[in-house]
């Protein structure tokens, strides 16, 4: 590492996030001796902070959350990754082809490739019980919480792909699933609705929004609901409730184009590379097919190897022509 005379501290790799994919990456870093840094923006753990339970994770057979994130911070930092908090804001590129990264604060970082892991938000209800009972009943993903509701009524929220391809996933562990849905159509792909209304424990209630989430001792119990066209409040007996209204991959940082699904989220090559040469993608903010801690984990590793033998084919240029710039004909921002 080294600080130039505007402060900015130089890297060789630049790793942004510290959820499962960007702890694996750094600790892949570290033990392959890179001068590596990670930026984290909060506590280390990504959306393993918001589960409870983690039963599908090679290995372990039951493990929290928190436990699990605080496992894989402590084997990243053990190989000695510099680890610094920073709420990512910018990330530019200079005219030599080297990413700069800006924080919160305004401290500056600048290497030649970022393994960018910074994942992406569910987008929240905003309802009152849904902070409180996050991960005791309130859940963003069926995969990985699905199976806490065996033979439970479960309620999911939504009216989008996600909702019901989610919904009818979890048919397969609840008594019920019911979707609540705002208005009297879903957004949902025809395919996806027929499968999932053909369901026997499929029910759906139209035109109807959650107001509050409740619970008993911690835990989820049920919901206060309201109907849009009639004003009428009901309430639902459930212990599950999914709520899938829309994920946002975090990628508004980047000051430049790189390319995405029409989800927004970033499209990579087998390798991991993005449409930037030097900027590789792991993790949930990487179009895939699922989002799991274990593809996180394997992304994030072909991520870091994919960009050491980058830096090493720049270094091999750069000695040849003088310059750390990448080939023009790589470039395709
Ligand atoms: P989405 O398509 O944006 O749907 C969000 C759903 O949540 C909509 O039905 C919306 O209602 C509802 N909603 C939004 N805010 C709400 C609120 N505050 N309260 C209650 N309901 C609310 O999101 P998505 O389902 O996550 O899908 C995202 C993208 O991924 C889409 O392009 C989708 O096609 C794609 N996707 C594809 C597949 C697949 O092809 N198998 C699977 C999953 C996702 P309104 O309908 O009233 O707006």
């Amino acid at each position: 590492m080294g600080e130039d005379n505007a402060g900015i501290r130089d890297h060789e790799l630049i790793i942004i996030g510290a959820g499962p994919a960007g702890l694996c990456a750094a600790l892949y870093a570290g033990r392959s001796e890179m001068d590596a840094v990670m930026l984290e923006a909060g506590v280390a753990g990504g959306q393993l902070l918001l589960t409870e339970l983690v039963d599908d994770y090679p290995g372990l057979e039951e493990v929290g959350g928190m436990e699990l994130a605080q496992h894989m911070a402590d084997h990243a930092k053990k190989f000695g990754v510099e680890v610094t908090r920073g709420h990512v804001q910018r990330v530019t590129r200079d005219p030599e082809g080297r990413f700069e990264v800006e924080v919160d604060g305004g401290d500056r970082y600048r290497a030649p490739a970022i393994v960018y892991t910074a994942g992406g938000t569910p987008q929240r209800l905003g309802v009152p019980g849904e902070s409180e009972f996050m991960g005791r009943g309130v859940s963003y993903c069926a995969i990985c919480d699905g199976a806490f509701f065996k033979g439970e009524k479960i309620a999911v929220i939504g009216g989008g792909d996600s909702a019901v391809e989610e919904g009818e996933f979890l048919t397969r562990y609840g008594s019920s699933v019911t979707l609540i849905h705002r208005r009297g159509e879903l957004r949902a792909q025809a395919v996806l609705q027929k499968r999932f209304l053909a369901n026997p424990k499929a029910k759906v209630i139209w035109d109807t929004v959650v107001e509050e989430i409740v619970g008993e001792q911690g835990v989820v119990t049920g919901l206060r609901l309201r109907n849009v066209q009639t004003g009428e409040r009901t309430e639902l007996s459930v212990t599950g409730v999914f709520i899938f209204i829309g994920f946002t991959p975090n990628v508004s940082a980047f000051d430049m184009h790189v390319d995405h699904d029409a989800g927004g989220y970033i499209e990579t090559d087998r390798d991991m590379r993005s449409s930037v040469p030097g900027l590789f993608v792991a993790g949930d903010v990487r179009a895939q097919l699922v989002r799991q801690i274990t593809t996180a984990v394997g992304d994030a590793t072909t991520a870091v190897f994919a960009a050491e033998k980058y830096l090493k084919e720049l270094e091999e240029r750069g000695a040849a022509s003088g310059t750390t710039r990448p080939a023009e004909e790589t470039q395709t921002v």
